[in-house]
């Protein structure tokens, strides 16, 4: 009797939102991973073929599935909006739940546990089911325009006020699109070859490929390891981009790669991911957006040349100057931004599109190949498109003056890609490094500092950093970062900023100027974020400068020296260029 029950559940029963929420209160309580796999892998069994990839999804803290263009747009101080007027506590309540735990999730939970109200919002509670909060997320995400905020907020109210405690600490993580359950992808993956009884190569494989475990879980579940093993590139379905390590420098890079390798122009742009059948282009972003709106000339430059009717292949688009020299990165984001004015843009921002990769063509993957092969297949194929400029070499003295060259020209730096390797989408490995040489550091003084998120919550772990106006003796901040300093360092600098604290505002605290770090960084962006209008790029603090006082630091017009420098090279390269 009890089985055609449980029987009669499995296949018409649709599955409480609620079931899942407890079972990621769960994960978060244990780290033993094979319980974790286990207890994922069971839940998945339970579900109906429909819930399978929004089950997934959200167990992993997403609304959708990775490939899917759709985003929610809800931040999270609408959430704590509506949080607070749904318990109706204030907002020092809500803040104090949220740094003892620093999980937004958890303090939702915990003013939901407290409120007023919540005995009312049980008695009246609709309990959802996955499908349903999928459906109401869609509706969240195809909310647009004018109004669309408060639309917005209506549903995500709605759906947290019927919500139980743990149902709406759940709900909130997958509005901001973080679990922190510690079951991540890779668990994932496991959980589902063990519900389904597929191989995990087989599983792992049809992941990479498909760039999204949900779907792979949803096909495991409908047609078994035999579905799996069919799946192939798919043109117009975006692939997860293959990411690069940093190297020090070319000396480890060489290392790295077993002591020969190809190094390739760094160009600064954005990475695009190309998609191409027949005359239909689509263009991806380096987040798997769709941005062929944003850029018709590489769409016509792409249908005129790419000798293939069908193909994904991979390159970075720069902003060129009139005479097509590179300009900074700055300057294409601003042509992303404007997809809504594209004509005046395509004129204000010219671009360029160089290619570097190839992922498929006319029914092959060709992800397997080595590096050099694909390269050459690629070269084949583009026609008339430029390829990043390459050296294979194993000589260190020519690398570095290859590096030259690219800075010189106007480039970011170097990659170097290992000669015999294939292309592994997703994957930020040690295949392909990056290298850049970094600016020549700044010394600047911490003014304010934000506590951290997670394990970092009862620290002062973001820095707001400044150089000094010698106009007027005041410090401006010119970036901030918190990368850098190891957990000592951190627990040290917490304790020496609370003692320099002049105000605190929610999560920030303002001090004293006197801590002087040495800040490694990039690029001098011109930035509105900041009152002297600059901001670094990929600041990190390299040291603590004790031996200095903030009277020593760098100055508001050093800085400034070096953001006009950045153009002044670039000027020059114009000059060489037009001899
Ligand atoms: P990063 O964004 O710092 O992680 O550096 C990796 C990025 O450099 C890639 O995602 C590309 O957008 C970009 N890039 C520029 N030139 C190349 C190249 N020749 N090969 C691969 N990636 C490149």
């Amino acid at each position: 009797m009890y089985n055609v029950i449980e029987a009669f559940k499995v296949h018409i029963m649709p599955t409480h939102f609620k079931v899942l929420a407890e079972l990621c209160e769960k994960l978060e309580e244990t780290t033993k991973r094979t319980l974790m796999v286990n207890m994922v892998a069971d839940f998945l069994k339970t579900l109906k073929s429909e819930e399978v990839e929004p089950a997934v999804s959200m167990i992993l803290g997403r609304a959708f599935p990775s490939w899917s263009q759709q985003t929610l747009e809800v931040n999270w101080t609408t959430l704590g909006e509506i949080i607070r007027r749904i318990t109706n506590v204030n907002w020092e309540t809500f803040t104090s739940a949220f740094s003892k735990t620093g999980d937004i999730g958890s303090a939702t939970k915990t003013v939901l546990e407290n409120s007023m109200l919540k005995r009312q919002a049980l008695l009246f509670a609709k309990t959802l089911t996955i499908s349903e909060v999928r459906q109401n997320l869609e509706k969240i995400a195809e909310t647009v325009g004018h109004g669309s905020r408060e639309k917005k907020e209506r549903i995500v109210e709605a759906m947290l006020s019927s919500a139980s405690p743990v149902e709406a600490k759940y709900l909130v993580k997958i509005f901001i699109g973080e679990m922190r359950t510690g079951f991540h992808e890779g668990l994932m993956e496991q959980a589902v070859s063990k519900a389904f009884q597929i191989p995990i190569n087989d599983v792992q494989h049809a992941s990479m490929v498909l760039g999204d475990i949900g779907t792979v879980a949803a096909i495991a579940k409908a047609e078994g390891r035999k579905g799996l093993l069919k799946i192939g590139f798919k043109v117009f379905r975006p692939v997860k981009l293959m990411l690069a390590q940093m190297a020090g420098d070319i000396a480890e890079a060489l290392r790295e790669h077993g002591g020969k390798t190809a190094f390739e122009y760094k160009l600064d742009g954005a990475r695009v991911q190309i998609h191409k059948q027949g005359e239909n282009v689509k263009i991806f972003s380096r987040r798997l957006t769709d941005v062929t709106e944003s850029l018709p000339e590489i769409v016509e430059i792409v249908k005129r040349n790419l000798k293939a009717e069908e193909a994904i292949i991979e390159g970075e688009v720069i902003a060129v100057d009139e005479d097509d020299n590179p300009i900074p990165f700055q300057h294409l984001m601003r042509r992303f931004k404007r997809v809504h004015a594209v004509g005046d843009a395509v004129a204000a921002v010219p671009v360029k599109l160089y290619v570097f990769d190839i992922l498929y063509a006319d029914g092959q993957s060709l992800i397997k190949l080595p590096y050099n092969t694909r390269r050459e297949i690629l070269a084949e194929k583009i026609g008339d498109i430029p390829m990043p400029v390459q050296l294979v070499t194993d000589n260190l003295e020519e690398a570095e003056r290859f590096l030259k060259e690219a800075i010189d020209v106007g480039h970011e730096g170097l990659m170097a890609k290992k000669i015999n390797s294939d292309y592994v989408p997703g994957i930020r490995g040690k295949r392909w490094l990056k290298i850049k040489p970094t600016l020549e550091p700044l010394d600047l003084v911490i003014v304010a500092a934000e506590y951290g998120y997670g394990r970092r919550h009862k620290w002062l772990s973001d820095y707001y950093l400044a150089a000094r106006d010698t106009e007027t003796g005041r410090f401006l901040t010119v970036g901030k970062t918190f990368k850098g300093l190891t957990d000592t360092e951190i627990t040290a600098i917490t304790e020496s900023l609370r003692k320099l604290a002049i105000k605190e505002e929610h999560r920030r605290v303002f001090v004293i100027p006197k801590i002087v770090v040495e800040v490694a960084y990039n690029e001098v962006q011109k930035s509105p974020k900041y009152e002297c209008g600059m901001a670094l790029r990929f600041a990190r603090i390299t040291r603590i400068r004790e031996d200095k006082t903030p009277e020593e630091a760098d100055t508001i017009q050093r800085v400034r020296e070096i953001y006009e420098r950045q153009f002044l090279k670039k000027g020059k390269i114009k000059l060489q260029n037009k001899q």
